[in-house]
C-alpha cells in the first residue's frame, strides 16, 4: 500500500465515523428527517409552496384541509418531530404541504377566521 492509498483509507474513516456520528446524534438525525419531509411536501424544494421562503428555521406541515375534528382523538401527531417521523414512516400520505409560519398564519386568518 503506497502513502496516496494510506491518506485516502484514513480520509474514508473519517467520513464513515463522521456520518456515523451525525446519524447517531439525534438532533441530526431530527433535522434530517424534517428536511426530509418538508422537502417531499414543498413539492421537492425545502421551501414554502406559497411564498418560495425557505428557511427551515421558520418551515412547518400544514394540514391542507385543516385537522378534522376527528384527529384531535387519533394516534396521528398533530405537529412537530412526531409529525415528521408519521409521514415518512407512512410513506408521505397526502393532504399536506410545507408552508412558512407566515404564510400558516394567514392560512388560518382567511381559511378558519380563528383569530378575529
Ligand atoms: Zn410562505
Amino acid at each position: 500500500m503506497n502513502t496516496l492509498n494510506i491518506i485516502s483509507d484514513r480520509r474514508n474513516i473519517q467520513d464513515l465515523t463522521s456520518a456515523v456520528t451525525a446519524h447517531q446524534d439525534p438532533k441530526s438525525h431530527k433535522l434530517a428527517v424534517k428536511i426530509d419531509v418538508l422537502t417531499h411536501y414543498g413539492e421537492g424544494k425545502l421551501a414554502c409552496v406559497k411564498c418560495g421562503f425557505s428557511d427551515v428555521r421558520a418551515l412547518c406541515i400544514d394540514h391542507i384541509n385543516g385537522v378534522e375534528p376527528t384527529e384531535f382523538c387519533s394516534p396521528i401527531p398533530r405537529g412537530g418531530v412526531p409529525l415528521y417521523n408519521w409521514l415518512m414512516r407512512d410513506g408521505f400520505p397526502s393532504g399536506y404541504q410545507t408552508l412558512c409560519f407566515n404564510c400558516n398564519i394567514i392560512k388560518a386568518h382567511v381559511d378558519y377566521d380563528c383569530y378575529k
